[in-house]
């Protein structure tokens, strides 16, 4: 073969695909542009998974009517001057493919108009050329329509996955840049759907509950933290709230969303021992560095960067989520100002009734190690927490409570709450279909359309967990086996606890099995009010010293209260408190 050099159309072909890889990609350009644009509002519309419609909205600084035909232009942008500028980087744009990657693969609309100007233009393109420019009136920002992405490429075309999955990764990519930008009000509509819409007004929390349900929002642990010119925030999950991949892990850096292995690495390590195998922590942080510490140039889809002190980034990262692990993880203490009866001394009063030691003094006291900046890597800070010691049951009370004796006081023990997070450690840990019971009447249950379909596609994974589940028809499912370890429990009641959901699931999208073993378990564990005989509470007792994280429940709650012997001789004045 003799050597030649490609076509225009061919080359520019190659080089759209390392920017455009689908139609999420797409879409993240354009938002990012609108981000560039200084836009405080961003609408995106897509019709049929982006194939047939992306439209991105912003009211933004727009663009000059003169150079908007130069947007389409490979390496043209306004966003970088000097060769130099690539380590001072401070816009997510750069490299000025995106519009012209985008204009080679699809038919491609921009309208835009500037404050300043009495007209703003119009520019139609079309694989690759332009087609007309014609003036343009409308508010001020800019609107981007991308239709027919990949129609002259068919064998792109074939290669992306269903209109349903490419749905999917529009949406969560719209939700990691709503969180990360808080203070821009985003609206993703599809195929005539909002799915998604925020205010704008800055709280990253309200978001987090719009993406995973109140329930999970209030569960998350906040992280900040803040050394020398470095800074993380942002929210991870509490070691009972996991996944069984990595896809909840989403990282920023200096705004920009990065999908870097080693750094997600370094942050599952954080977690280290309050991780069951084979599950992953929930996790939206967001990291500032300084710009030159950061090379972001590496790949066209600037997913991926190059750290000038990676070390030092790993262990900011994972001081971080330590600390805000450990602060959660502090077992809870009885807060005093609301009990009856107490001395009338008011001083004393006030030393009690905010028992909150400091983080560093309680960890001092727990493991005799001090945690600092200078032992981050201490093992064992984690093991104490996620464990109880060893417990003498004296008996239960109020029909309610169990109270016990360790080495260190009083334990007052919620039965129904402990009994929660028993069961949800059995279910979960329960990985082999060996361990499962098969019904000898199966049971039936119904769910509406949405949750079936979720439950449909979690049939394999609920198999692994002893769950043999069937669909027989739209709404209707039959339960043949479930797991050994709930087998002589009331079944047919947990089912049903879950075949009626409620609203606050359907907005959620959260891991679909692992709520339903959360019902399960709420439903099968021992109500408050239920007597329980001595074996039983003995029994309780002991599977909860067992249990990974025996002080909270799967919702968070915490299963039990610790009275110290040292608050309970200050309360009896045995000590001075004063
Ligand atoms: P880059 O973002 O790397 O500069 P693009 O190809 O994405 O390259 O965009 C080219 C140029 O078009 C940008 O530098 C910017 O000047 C202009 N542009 C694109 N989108 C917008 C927008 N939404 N608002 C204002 N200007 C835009
Ligand atoms: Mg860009």
């Amino acid at each position: 073969m003799t050597i030649k050099i490609l076509s225009a159309d061919v080359a520019s072909k190659i080089a759209a695909g390392e920017v455009v890889e689908r139609p999420a990609s797409v879409v993240k350009e354009l938002v990012e542009n609108a981000i560039d644009s200084g836009a405080s509002t961003i609408g995106i519309s897509i019709e049929q998974g982006g194939r047939f419609l992306i439209e991105v909205n912003d009211n933004g600084c727009g663009i000059d009517p003169n150079e908007i035909s130069l947007t389409i232009e490979r390496y043209a942008t306004s966003k970088l001057n000097y060769a130099e500028d690539l380590f001072q980087i401070r816009t997510l744009g750069f490299r000025g493919e995106a519009l012209a990657a985008i204009a080679a693969v699809a038919r491609l609309s921009i309208s835009s108009q500037r404050k300043s100007d009495t007209q703003g233009a119009h520019l139609r393109v079309e694989n690759g050329i332009i087609e007309f420019k014609v003036p343009f009136g409308g508010p001020v920002g800019t609107s981007v329509r991308v239709e027919h992405l990949f129609s002259n490429m068919p064998a792109r075309l074939k290669f992306l996955k269903s209109e349903l999955t490419e749905k999917r990764y529009i949406t969560s990519l719209i939700e990691k840049y709503a969180i990360a930008y808080p203070h821009i009000s985003f609206t993703l509509v599809q195929d005539g759907r909002r799915i998604l819409g925020t205010s704008g007004n800055g709280s990253q929390r309200e978001i987090l509950i719009q993406l995973f349900g109140l329930e999970n929002a209030k569960m998350m642990l906040e992280v900040t933290f803040e050394e020398q010119e470095a800074s993380i925030n942002g929210f991870i999950s509490p070691a009972g709230l996991t996944r069984p991949n990595r896809r909840d892990i989403t990282l920023f850096i200096n705004g920009r969303w990065i999908q870097d292995v080693a750094l997600g690495s370094a942050l599952i390590r954080a977690y280290h021992s309050y991780l069951m195998v084979g599950r992953f922590p929930v996790a939206m942080l967001f990291l500032q560095i300084p710009p030159e510490d950061v090379d972001v140039n590496v790949h066209p889809t600037k997913a991926e960067v190059r750290l000038k002190k990676p070390d030092r980034v790993f262990s900011i990262l994972q001081r971080a989520i330590r600390f805000a692990l450990l602060d959660a993880a502090a077992p809870p203490l009885i807060d005093f100002s609301n009990w009856a009866v107490f001395p009338e001394k008011s001083n004393s009063i006030q030393s009690l009734s905010n028992p909150k030691i400091p983080l560093t003094d309680y960890l001092a006291e727990k493991t005799g190690t001090e945690i600092g900046a200078d032992n981050p890597g201490n093992e064992n800070q984690s093991a104490f927490i996620s464990t109880i010691p060893l417990l003498r049951l004296v008996g239960q009370i109020g029909a309610a409570y169990l109270v016990a004796e360790g080495p260190d006081g009083l334990y007052l023990i919620d039965q129904h709450a402990a009994h929660e997070r028993v069961l949800y450690e059995q279910l979960i840990s329960n990985t082999s279909e060996t361990n499962s019971q098969l019904l000898l009447e199966p049971i039936t249950f119904e769910l509406n359309q949405f949750f079936g379909d979720q439950i449909d596609g979690a049939i394999e994974e609920l198999r692994q967990a002893g769950f043999i589940v069937e669909r027989f028809g739209p709404e209707d499912f039959l339960v043949r086996a479930v797991p050994s370890v709930i087998a002589n429990l009331n079944i047919k009641d947990a089912l049903n606890a879950i075949s009626d959901p409620d609203d606050e699931d359907v907005a959620s999208r959260d891991e679909f099995e692992k709520k339903m073993i959360v019902k399960i378990c709420k439903r099968l564990a021992v109500k408050a009010g239920q007597i329980m005989n001595l074996p039983e509470q003995e029994q309780l007792l002991r599977s909860l010293e067992s249990c990974q994280f025996p002080r909270t429940c799967p919702h968070g709650r915490p299963t039990m209260i610790h009275l110290s012997v040292d608050m309970l001789e200050r309360q009896f004045g045995r000590r001075g408190s004063r």
